[in-house]
């Protein structure tokens, strides 16, 4: 490795964000560089471990250490065909993965984990600049169609295997512009939509064929896939969950979803055709404590809320490492996100029993009431009442609903094609072999496995890809997460 005593000697070091005053004015990213030597360094801290677990703790099976090693080297395009061998789209999980190999990282057993995340994303904006990504052309065409439903991660990573392949792919999306809830779900702080505009456009010159405004089963008859060989599904998980207690329908009670994407849309100049939803002077309460909350805070932030109040009917997670949260799950559940640090109050064991309005139909108020769990003996929530005499009103004017999601839409595609779902209302199909009940009808991402990660949407997709070339081909030469190792 780069540097036996690296870990050591350096200590993590996370780079510099833009101050929170001038940030939250505007929606643009906000972390800044690593200078090179910290870049170095931090690469640097990553040991020679025996077992590497980082390897297995990634979704994509990334080989971490090897390009730890080669960032350490300066041997840029090294480290940049390192970390495309497994993962197509490191710019987005450079910038928003939760980075489960950090957890998984073994350094941080007794120190803080390498900065796995940080170094992926300075390795693939350093090859943009270099210019090693270049558009992916297959010259040996295998005369196969491949359509894509969908757009988000997991469709872009299966159209960018199946491509690759020789296979020609055309990629449908309702939506008026690409990306799925990168472009219309994280909000533009966390992910500039340029980053998302600039790997599309290399798809475009590596042959993929995009259309928007195009939602099968809506106004793409389904019978157009007839002529395809193959079809990868990647719709997503799009239904949320609703809150249905009293004061449900007054004004000002919305889906987290209906006011992210207005907002991405007003950054990204789109036009919205429904009502507008701002948090601008309101008193915002977000429910749901989980990625759609935090993103909800911080676009609440931006808006100039005059507070910002976030509901989690869990526990807090314990704050330091103890019997009931054993490494190497900590350190993933204790992130408080950037959005936290910019101003929140944030409530844990909190149940709302209704939203209470005035006599024009406007919410005024939430009422809640305080939970007391009951653990099982690791520690896990288990059970919960309510602790007598805690009901009080929450003043609010705008609440919104980040209580994840249950399920892809049934109506239209699915119910028309007649695709087999889950007892959960996901797309049934293994992560053995990806297919549906279907025949060519294959599915990938979150309209299989549920609401999940950019992360596992991309690896998905990458293995379903290798599954519809095995269906085309008898036989495929797509990496295989498996086989990297
Ligand atoms: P999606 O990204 O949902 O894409 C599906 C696409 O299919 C959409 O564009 C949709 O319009 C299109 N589509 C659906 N039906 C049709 C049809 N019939 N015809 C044509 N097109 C169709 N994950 C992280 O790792 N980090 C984060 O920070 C993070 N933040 C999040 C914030 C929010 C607000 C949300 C909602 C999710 C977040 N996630 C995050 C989760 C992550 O975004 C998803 O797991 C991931 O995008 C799933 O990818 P996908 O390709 O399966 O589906």
């Amino acid at each position: 490795m780069g540097k036996a005593t690296g870990f050591l000697e350096f200590d993590r070091l996370a780079p510099q964000k833009e101050p929170i005053e001038s940030r939250t004015t505007n929606y643009q990213e906000f972390v800044h560089s690593y200078t090179d030597k910290q870049l170095n360094d931090q690469a640097a801290r990553c040991m020679n471990c025996g077992i590497p677990f980082c390897h297995s703790g990634c979704p994509l099976g990334n080989v971490i250490p090897e390009f730890n090693d080669a960032v350490y080297d300066g041997k840029w395009e090294d480290a940049y065909n390192i970390l495309t061998s497994t993962n197509n789209f490191p710019e987005f999980t450079g910038r928003i993965c939760p980075a489960p190999c950090e957890s998984a990282c073994v350094l941080g057993i007794n120190k803080s984990p390498v900065a796995i995340e940080e170094i992926e994303k300075h390795i693939i904006e350093i090859a943009y600049k270099k210019g090693y990504v270049k558009p992916n052309k297959s010259y040996l065409k295998t005369g196969k169609k491949v359509a894509v439903v969908g757009s988000g991660p997991a469709g872009l990573a299966s159209a960018a295997q199946l491509n690759k392949a020789g296979h020609d792919v055309v990629v449908y999306e309702r939506d008026d512009k690409l990306g799925g809830l990168l472009r219309y779900g994280i909000p533009d702080f966390k992910l500039d939509k340029s980053v998302i505009d600039r790997r599309i456009q290399i798809m475009k010159e590596s042959g993929i064929e995009f259309r928007t405004n195009a939602e099968v089963g809506v106004n793409t008859p389904v019978s157009e896939l007839d002529q395809y060989d193959a079809v990868v599904l990647a719709g997503g998980s799009t239904i949320p969950r609703d809150l249905n207690i009293p004061g449900r329908e007054l004004k000002g009670v919305h889906y987290a979803m209906e006011f992210l994407k207005q907002q991405n849309k007003r950054v990204g100049n789109s036009p919205i055709d429904v009502s507008q939803i701002h948090a601008q002077g309101k008193n915002v309460l977000v429910i749901g404590g989980g990625d759609t909350g935090s993103d909800c805070v911080g676009t609440s932030n931006r808006h100039g809320a005059k507070s910002v109040t976030q509901f989690e009917l869990m526990p807090q997670p314990p704050q330091n490492r103890t019997e009931a949260m054993p490494w190497p799950t900590y350190p993933m559940l204790l992130k408080t996100t950037t959005s936290h640090e910019e101003g929140c109050q944030r409530h844990w064991s909190i149940s709302t029993k209704a939203f209470l309005g005035d006599e024009s139909g406007n919410l005024r108020a939430a009422l809640v009431v305080d939970l007391e769990w009951e653990s099982d003996a690791f520690g896990r929530p288990t059970k919960f009442k309510e602790v007598t005499g805690s009901e009080r009103e929450i003043p609010c004017e705008l609440v919104t609903l980040a209580m994840g999601f249950l399920h892809p839409q049934q109506e239209g595609l699915l119910q028309q094609l007649r695709i087999e779902r889950d007892e959960r209302g996901n797309v049934k199909a293994t992560e053995r072999d990806y297919k549906t009940n279907t025949d060519k009808y294959f599915v990938a991402g979150d309209m299989r496995r549920g609401q999940s990660l950019v992360v596992w949407a991309i690896s998905e997709g990458r293995e379903c890809a290798r599954k519809v070339d095995e269906f085309l081909m008898g036989s495929t030469e797509l990496e295989s997460k498996e086989a990297v190792h």
